[in-house]
């Protein structure tokens, strides 16, 4: 018998679990991964997703940056270009009105040949890609030509810039479709009616500008590889175009379906399939004031969309890479956390086992002992406590030696599993052969029941124990029930069932005693 109340407190002292300090945020944070591991996982998963999502959200964000950035640049070289188209038109504009005015004065008229050509034509007419000028009379004869040696004698009462003028006395200055001059140079002819006194047609004053003036006005365009600049009658006549083929000169595509767009404001953009060869382009487009012509800048949106394409396809892929391996550590970490979780628990659980007898070591009684005393007070119910001890164990020892003496003690452990019910019981092995069983919320006749049961249950075993005075191992149990008043505490608890197990032993073992506060059953 080994349970004086210093030997309780001594065992409670080393047995008392360390109370908690109180937790940082971080700290709970981390203990609540720690309790839900799967948390981590989700939570990593939940972060990656958000993370990747953004970033091709972002990434998607580049691609209308980029168009609105072509959208942009071919804005400016549009505009660069009609004005450069603009300026010159109103240069020949000038010479054309030099020209008429000249054609209508008798005076200017009557000089010789040579004069009048230095009189009437300005020499800025005389520049690159220009032929003329000319004057012709009603007949469609070349009167004066500003080159005598790029003119071909002949009428040109058949061209359109001579027709329109003839027929109509409000064309003004007319801009004709291209057409090939007499030396097949695709050339456009700039026109102006010449009226006599009494408003009669009387000639034409014309320049003709060569196709080729637009084409090196668009050759150092660099619109990509895809990409088209061209200039376009409002009528849908093909002017030029980049890359340049002859054929494309005189070409309508009026009948396109995107086509009225253009014509419709003086300028914009819009994305559409070209009707001439089937690629997306962002055009934009803008009249060139006082001609027929409309300015057309239209980079392919493949070209415009390739950086982004592959920027955004290394930095997604990366970014899916990346995210994928978050998601992977994260469940990871979280697998772990529940591994570590797991073996965890089993530790706390063999580190409050005790090895030989499966029940609870002293440890955990100690701990629970604390508890439920706390929770009788604060329910205000009564607790039992049962202490068992083997009788005459020591004889048995050296009777039968120390194997057959731990089969007994796990099988009188047996015994005492199988007589506690309710999940609250506690049945912890407090040292050597001694037991203690801890019945919350049990009155002592409940408690001595229990008691009763378990020593019978033993005695039935009939485990062979000569030298004792029963024959078969016994047991003998104190038993004491108490309220938790606030003067007392579990070991006082303990200490009185010690008590009444001296008693048993001292009255002949094998036997319940109950202390005194509390009813007694006697075998
Ligand atoms: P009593 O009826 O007065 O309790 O007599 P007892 O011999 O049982 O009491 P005592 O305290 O003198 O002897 C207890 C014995 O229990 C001593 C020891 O040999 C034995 N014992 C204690 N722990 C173990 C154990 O883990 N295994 C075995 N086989 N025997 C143990
Ligand atoms: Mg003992
Ligand atoms: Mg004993």
């Amino acid at each position: 018998m080994t349970g004086s109340s210093d030997n309780f407190a001594r065992g409670r002292r080393q047995g008392r679990l360390r109370v908690a300090e109180p937790q940082a945020a971080w700290d709970r944070l981390a203990n609540m991964f720690a309790l839900q591991p799967l948390m981590a996982g989700i939570a990593g998963t939940v972060v990656a997703v958000s993370m990747v999502g953004l970033s091709l959200v972002t990434l998607y964000n580049g691609r209308a940056d980029a168009l609105d950035h072509a959208r942009e640049t071919s804005a400016n070289l549009v505009s660069i270009i009609e004005g450069t188209i603009a300026r010159d038109v109103d240069l020949y504009k000038i010479s054309l009105k030099a020209i008429v005015d000249g054609a209508e004065q008798p005076e200017m008229m009557a000089l010789p040949p040579n004069v009048r050509r230095q009189a009437m034509f300005d020499r800025a007419t005389t520049a690159l890609y220009i032929g003329g000028p000319y004057l012709m009379d009603a007949k469609g004869q070349v009167v004066i030509e500003g080159d005598l040696e790029t003119v071909r004698p002949g009428l040109f009462t058949e061209r359109e810039y001579f027709r329109v003028q003839e027929h109509d006395s409000n064309a003004g200055i007319y801009f004709s479709h291209p057409y090939r001059d007499g030396f097949g140079r695709l050339s456009i002819g700039i026109s102006q009616r010449i009226n006599s006194d009494d408003g009669s047609f009387a000639g034409i004053a014309l320049l003709a500008v060569r196709v080729e003036y637009f084409r090196m006005l668009l050759q150092n365009v660099d619109i990509g590889h895809l990409g088209s600049v061209f200039i376009i009658r409002e009528d849908g006549t093909f002017l030029v175009r980049k890359p340049y083929t002859d054929s494309d000169v005189g070409r309508n595509v009026s009948g396109s379906s995107t086509f009225p767009v253009m014509i419709s404001h003086p300028s914009g953009a819009y994305v559409a399939k070209s009707p001439m060869d089937g690629v997306r382009r962002l055009y934009s487009y803008a009249r060139v004031p006082g001609t027929p012509f409309i300015v057309v800048v239209a980079p392919a949106e493949d070209d415009v969309l390739t950086s982004w394409r592959n920027r955004s396809i290394a930095v997604g892929s990366l970014t899916l890479i990346f995210g994928f391996c978050f998601i992977a550590l994260s469940w990871l970490l979280a697998i772990s956390l529940k591994q570590r979780a797991v073996v965890q628990a089993e530790l706390i659980q063999l580190a409050g086992t005790d090895a030989l007898t499966g029940l609870d070591n002293r440890r955990v009684l100690d701990s629970r002992m604390d508890e439920e005393w706390r929770r009788a007070r604060r329910n205000g119910t009564s607790l039992s406590a049962l202490f068992i001890d083997i009788d005459h164990f020591k004889r048995f020892n050296d009777t039968y030696g120390h194997a057959a003496g731990d089969n007994a003690l796990a099988r009188v452990a047996e015994c005492i599993e199988s007589v506690i019910r309710r999940p609250g019981d506690i049945a912890a092995r407090y040292g050597g052969e001694e037991f203690v069983i801890l019945l919350p919320n049990t009155s002592s006749v409940g408690a001595s029941r229990i008691a009763e049961k378990l020593r019978a249950k033993v005695e039935a075993m009939g485990i062979a124990h000569v030298p004792s005075p029963y024959g078969v191992v016994t047991v003998s149990i104190g038993c004491t029930t108490s309220f938790a008043d606030r003067g007392r505490n579990a070991v006082s608890l303990l200490s009185d069932a010690d008590g009444a197990l001296y008693l048993a032993k001292m009255s002949g073992r094998n036997r319940v005693t109950a202390s005194a506060s509390a009813a007694v059953g006697v075998h």
